[in-house]
């Protein structure tokens, strides 16, 4: 075979597989010569299969580069649509912190500027424990979501003292009273009126004040921040633009009774394309969408540009992580025409629980015999005796090599760093997987597959 059509091929294994894409977080994934997965880091490059053989299964892996680039390239973009659409307030990326509490995520995104968002007490004393490291600038700010116990505001108060800016988000009528003691600048949530097209799109939202009572509240002591977060992926950049809009105006009546008020700050909920769907937006287009609409929403209102603030998690969290599991056995499905099981060395319920929870859907692809043309529609069976231990791509199926042939098939799910640690479980008492990081070339063993010594002594034993 000639050079030039060898290089065809694989560029047909490549697209087949969905690689080498920005717009689906794929630009660092390639094919090896030999059909193995490759992810690149700069000049350096791993092979994934090569990884697995030597660490086994089931394993993730994270790159904390991919957190860097992201956040680095979501500040620039920021600030340059700024300067360019002449827009007058200041942006802040707060990382959301509960998308992955992992040191390998959190460090990487504070070293590129990220500030903080916290949802609890236990996330605020991890903050308090990098600046007792001196891990980062205390100049940091750190926005703090969730119930305030008083646990949580006496914390808030002492990294006050040592120089963060910590800014509580005000979410009842009680903390409100409580709040009013407060020292420091506050922020205060409001639950707009307003549905968008995302994944979470609950009737009920039990998260800040109705736009109604933020009115009749009127003057919040040393308010500076007006708060929403609306869902997590969100579909559209149109439902970014519609609570832009939204919120604004009530910006501006607020405004009128609390002069210190200066920064908007929109949440989270940029989505990451799970699906691979054609006409997923970039992550460019929606932060261009949100200064323009900003900037002409105040321009009419004629009011001051606000700072703006983005806490997204899941965009920065999920693209630096993949998860990989061998192929142990397959079944036939039965009932569904030439659909078969395969059945991984892992759990969907434990480690993927969203796969479960919210039917999450995921990219998956070999890492070995990726330029194989035998392909099978197949569903994933997770190990645990749960017959809801199971990822079918919402009951289409996934087309994935013939294992028959094969001498053994590793798959890898990507976009996985978001959420999924977190809520990580033990059904069945199954082993969580081994985490390792890919830094600078090298693999570093972050957390080991746990032992049965590990996973009893979770349980009393
Ligand atoms: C969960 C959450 C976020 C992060 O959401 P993503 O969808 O991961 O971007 C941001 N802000 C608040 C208040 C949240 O609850």
């Amino acid at each position: 075979m000639t050079t030039k059509s060898a290089a065809k091929k694989k560029n047909g294994f490549r697209k087949f597989w969905k690689l080498g894409i920005e717009e689906y977080n794929t630009q660092n994934f390639d094919i090896g010569p030999d059909g193995e997965l490759i992810v690149r880091e700069g000049n350096y490059q791993y092979n994934i299969f090569d990884i697995i053989k030597k660490y086994g299964t089931s394993t993730e892996i994270v790159f904390p580069t991919v957190i860097e680039n992201r956040v680095r390239d979501l500040i620039e973009t920021f600030n340059a649509y700024i300067k360019v659409l002449g827009y007058k307030g200041k942006f802040f990326y707060h990382y959301a912190m509960k998308a992955n509490q992992t040191k390998e995520f959190v460090l990487p995104a504070v070293a590129e500027g990220a500030n903080l968002d916290v949802a609890s007490a236990n996330e605020l004393f991890l903050v308090k424990r990098m600046i007792e490291q001196d891990k980062f600038n205390a100049k940091i700010r750190v926005i703090c979501n969730g119930p305030k116990t008083e646990k949580y505001i006496s914390l808030i108060e002492e990294l006050k003292t040592k120089g963060l800016v910590v800014i509580p988000i005000i979410e009842d009528y009680k903390e409100l009273e409580r709040m009013d003691k407060f020292k420091g600048e506050v922020g205060i949530r409001v639950n707009l009126d307003i549905k968008v097209q995302a994944h979470w799109d609950k009737k009920f939202n039990r998260y800040g004040f109705t736009e109604e009572e933020l009115l009749k509240i009127g003057k919040v002591r040393n308010l500076s921040t007006l708060h929403y977060h609306i869902s997590k992926q969100i579909e559209s950049v149109q439902g970014f633009v519609k609570p832009l809009k939204r919120a604004l105006a009530l910006y501006a009546k607020m405004k009128e009774k609390n002069p210190q008020l200066d920064t908007l700050d929109i949440g989270g909920g940029a989505g990451v394309p799970f699906e691979k769907k054609k006409h997923f937006y970039t992550g460019r287009s929606l932060v261009q969408q949100i200064v323009k609409t900003a900037k002409k929403e105040c321009d009419k209102l004629q009011i001051r540009h606000p700072n703006l603030i983005v806490e997204w998690g899941s965009y920065v969290a999920a693209p630096a992580q993949v998860t990989i599991y061998k192929i142990l056995t397959q079944k036939d499905v039965g009932n569904k025409g030439n659909v078969k099981w395969y059945v991984v060395d892992g759990s969907f319920m434990n480690d993927l629980i969203d796969t479960w929870a919210i039917h999450q859907k995921w990219h998956v692809i070999p890492i070995n015999h990726m330029n194989t043309k035998k392909l099978d529609k197949v569903w994933l069976a997770g190990s645990s005796c749960d017959s809801d231990d199971k990822y079918t791509a919402g009951g289409d199926s996934i087309l994935l090599p013939r294992l028959d042939e094969l001498d053994e098939l590793y798959i890898a799910l990507l976009d996985t760093g978001a959420y999924q640690d977190s809520l990580a479980s033990h059904h069945c008492l199954l082993s969580s997987p081994a985490k390792l990081i890919a830094q600078n070339g090298e693999i570093k063993v972050a957390r080991k597959r746990e032992a049965p010594e590990e996973v009893g002594k979770l349980f009393g034993w």
